[in-house]
């Protein structure tokens, strides 16, 4: 069995939602890398007894390595280190030699902050550098040190102590793989594989069905650890298994090809929006958009990736009749003749983007979001989409699920599918 672990997320501000947790999803995609089994991830205010609580809790279910992230500031309501070394058994003392070295970071920062207490700043200081009996001092980024506190006895887990800030997090555990002490704590790591599959335009439904089929084309699917989910409009199966497990896992995806090969268009884990990008740039291509319900998603998501300006030319945010007709040049006649969300004003849309901007691509959305503003031939959540080139274009109309959060998110999700496979050569009509 593979070793296994537990993160400790500390914070109010995240156990309340104020701040989003960027470090039990960061941390558990790095154990994985390593093939460390990750069996918890648990979320707890900055209370000494939750923190501890946790920690036993995590210990008692046999974990090989906690992380810890948060608390470890200048401040009172710091106090991982303090608790992690108690709960190790493991006495603080002051380490003289971090002392100074924090003391240089904070020097620094005292030029700039002229009329600091220097007897408050001497505390925090020596706060920051008690370390706690037999760990191993993971250099400060910020002005925290980190931890790899080992247990007193070979049967508990090790604890690692990261700092809260992302940026540094993500150094200093970078620092603590290398440490013998952490080596030590996931010795008994196993490899693992990973392969993600992405599919859109199937139901979730759909692929339990294919599950079955795979059983009973005879892959033994208790050997890979198959996870579905919906996310963004798209399905997404991971499967993680041992290189043992390669066989079964080979036989699995045929069968997924084989039912859904119409449907599959990611088996390398890329996103349809990194799909898009280098569709675009090996073409040489640009593209601009006309945007009505989602008011700037696409564009926005569009921009996300690094370096899409060298295709991504601009947006029109077209909310009102008269916006549509004065920026992207859309008939008047057309929108009082059709009405605004229509195949044909999402076709005038795309062309107005197209040449308005100049671009090779263009894209048109025009739909209801909700709640409100929904009719019998046209409810919430209707939504017409063109995309044209110069080749031809791809024109759908669609009724998206969910409230107005998912009907505007869904929206740019397939226009991107829709200008991927314009891109691949699609078109409608003959
Ligand atoms: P500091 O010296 O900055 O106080 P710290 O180790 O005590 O470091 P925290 O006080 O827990 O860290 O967090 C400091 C800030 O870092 C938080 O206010 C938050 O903005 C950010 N942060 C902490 N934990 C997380 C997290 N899990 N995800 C995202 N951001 C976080
Ligand atoms: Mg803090």
């Amino acid at each position: 069995m593979s070793a296994r672990a537990g993160i400790v997320v500390t914070g109010t501000e995240v156990l309340t939602g104020r701040v989003v947790d960027r470090n039990g999803p960061w941390l558990a995609d790095r154990l994985r890398d390593l093939g460390v089994d990750l069996a918890h991830n648990v979320i707890v205010g900055d209370r000494p007894e939750d923190v501890r609580a946790a920690l036993g809790w995590l210990a008692s279910h046999g974990v090989d390595l906690i992380v810890t992230s948060g608390g470890l500031g200048p401040t009172e309501d710091d106090l991982t280190a303090a608790v992690v070394a108690e709960f190790q058994g493991r006495p603080m003392a002051l380490d003289e030699a971090l002392e100074a070295r924090i003391w240089k970071v904070l020097e620094g920062l005292r030029a700039r902050w002229p009329d600091l207490d220097e007897e408050a700043i001497r505390r925090s200081n020596r706060k920051q550098a008690m370390v706690p009996d037999g760990a191993t001092v993971l250099e400060p980024v910020g002005t925290a040190p980190g931890l790899v506190v080992p247990p007193r006895d070979g049967s508990a887990p090790t604890v690692l102590v990261l700092p809260g800030p992302p940026r540094e997090l993500q150094p200093m555990w970078r620092a603590a793989v290398e440490t013998e002490a952490f080596g030590r704590a996931i010795a008994g790591r196993t490899t693992y594989r990973q392969h993600m599959l992405r599919m859109f335009g199937i139901p979730e439904s759909e692929i339990a069905e294919t599950l079955v089929r795979a059983r009973d084309a005879g892959a033994d699917l208790d050997a890979l650890e198959i996870t579905t989910c919906l996310r963004r409009g798209e399905v997404e199966v991971v499967t993680r298994y041992e290189p043992e497990a390669q066989a079964e896992y080979d036989r699995f995806e045929a069968v997924v090809r084989e039912r859904h090969g119409d449907t599959l268009f990611s088996d390398d884990g890329s996103s349809v929006d990194e799909q898009v990008a280098r569709l675009l740039r090996s073409s040489g291509r640009t593209i601009a958009v006309a945007e009505s319900c989602t008011g700037g998603l696409l564009g926005g998501r569009l921009t996300e990736l690094a370096g899409s300006s060298e295709y991504v030319l601009g947006g029109l945010i077209v909310y009102s009749d008269e916006a549509k007709v004065a920026l992207a040049g859309v008939d008047a006649r057309l929108i009082a003749r059709v009405g605004a969300v229509s195949t044909e004003v999402a076709e005038a849309l795309a062309d107005g983007a197209r040449s308005r901007l100049g671009a090779d691509v263009g894209v048109g959305i025009t739909g209801i979001a909700g709640p409100g503003g929904g009719t019998e031939d046209k409810p919430v959540g209707t939504v017409c989409f063109s995309v044209s080139s110069a080749e031809g274009r791809l024109t759908r109309r669609a009724v998206l699920p969910g409230g107005r959060f998912d009907v505007r998110d869904r929206s740019t999700t397939v226009a991107l599918h829709l200008v991927r496979r314009l891109l691949l050569g699609e078109h409608d009509g003959p």
